[in-house]
């Protein structure tokens, strides 16, 4: 039992989820919320960096498990000190991303998509068609905004592109604050409407519907990047950003995608348990598995076996695969006609004999209900305590020396 469920509530997760599921929650949730995207969600964008930030340590989501939110945050240097979010988001999702990186020379933003992809098509490979609308230069003006030599200094900025404002905010008290030019919007410059461009209306790009082939290789992974260099944005003076597809891989009804292996569950009856199955297995490239017991093997409940060679293909190396693990569910009858018994008696391995002590006590076997636990443990303390007065002397142990 966890403390307490916040940080996972923040990722929509349970408290048992895996590092897979926590890191795909994170990266669906980082890319909504980013601040490119969604300007207001700053605050929620934080605490969702953060919370993935301590649960995606193992030591740090223990710290947490036990003791809560008061604990990491009491933690110190080690577990207390957050990560800037946009750092930590540009080193999930690597460098080269956001278009904002300081290192790097100017350039438009990055284009990021996350596009649904089936696992049969991370397994067979695909090709997707994407329409995405990106900025481009305007090719009539050429990236200036208008006619040549038409270009001038903001007059509201003088040029800066950040306007200062003056507020009164009590007696004598005025308050200053910068914010970017509502007549240029930012770029210091200003174009008169007569020599305005008139395809981009000065403002230098246009938006241009954009149709990709995206190429989906066998034996990808969920949140892969697939990376269009120079596809994203473009700005006048600066190199074109990226366009970044992120592969997200949806729930399979048969197979759960692990790494190279691919595993799925079979239900069994008792009966292929006890006297051999056989079963068709449908791959993800339609073809058609046979799989048979072993005559005379047992399999037991939550056994596993595997198939070698039809996992999922490896990546760059599609011809070697993965396994494929299976784990059987016997399930059993709820009941056995009385007559039958004798009959299956004699086909299983005999019984173990019994020694019943003359004084046993015949209990009543009932259904189990973890959550009447204390109920019953409350009545049967209040039946011990009645029947104490009773008692005389010790009690006589139960032996079985037979
Ligand atoms: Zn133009
Ligand atoms: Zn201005």
């Amino acid at each position: 039992m966890v403390k307490e469920t916040g940080y996972y509530d923040l990722l929509g997760v349970k408290p048992d989820a895996t590092s897979e599921e926590l890191k795909k929650a994170y990266r669906k949730l980082a890319l909504k919320y980013h601040p490119d995207k969604n300007p207001n969600e700053g605050e929620r964008f934080k605490a969702i960096s953060q919370a993935y930030e301590v649960l995606s340590d193992r030591e740090k989501r223990q710290i947490y498990d036990d003791g809560g939110e008061a604990a990491i945050k009491k933690g110190g240097a080690d577990t207390g000190d957050f990560r800037s979010p946009m750092d930590f988001f540009e080193k999930f999702f690597g460098a080269g991303f956001g278009g904002g990186g300081r290192r790097r020379e100017r350039r438009g933003k990055d284009v990021v998509h996350q596009m649904s992809v089936q696992l049969e098509e991370l397994y067979n490979g695909a090709t997707r068609k994407l329409a995405l609308q990106k900025n481009v230069i305007c090719d009539k003006c050429e990236g200036r905004g208008g006619k040549k030599g038409a270009i001038e200094k903001c007059m509201q900025c003088r040029g800066s592109g950040v306007e200062t404002r003056v507020q009164q905010i009590g007696p004598g008290l005025v308050q200053h604050t910068e914010q970017v030019c509502r007549k240029c919007l930012g770029t210091g410059e200003m174009i008169s409407e007569k020599d305005r461009c008139k395809q981009c209306n000065g403002r230098k790009t246009v938006r241009e519907r954009k149709v990709l082939e995206v190429h989906i290789e066998k034996g990808m992974r969920d949140g892969q990047k697939i990376i269009f260099n120079g596809e994203g944005d473009h700005e006048p003076d600066s190199q074109p950003g990226d366009i970044i597809i992120l592969l997200d891989e949806k729930e399979h009804s048969t197979f759960v995608h692990a790494g190279t292996d691919l595993m799925m569950k079979m239900p069994i009856q008792l009966v292929e348990a006890l006297c051999g199955f056989e079963r068709v297995i449908k791959t993800l490239d339609d073809r058609d598995l046979v799989i048979r017991s072993k005559p005379g093997d047992v399999v037991k409940h939550e056994m596993t076996k595997c198939v070698m060679e039809e996992g999922m293909p490896l990546y760059k190396n599609p011809l070697e695969k993965g396994r494929l693990i299976i784990q059987f569910e016997v399930i059993f009858p709820p009941t056995i006609p009385l007559t039958v018994i004798p009959t299956l008696e004699q086909c299983l391995p005999p019984r173990p004999e019994v020694t019943i002590p003359l004084d046993a006590e015949t209990v009543e076997l009932e259904e189990f209900d973890p959550k009447q636990r204390r109920q019953q443990q409350h009545q049967r303390m209040a039946y011990e305590e009645d029947d104490r007065g009773y008692e005389q002397g010790p009690r006589i142990e139960q032996c079985s020396s037979s």
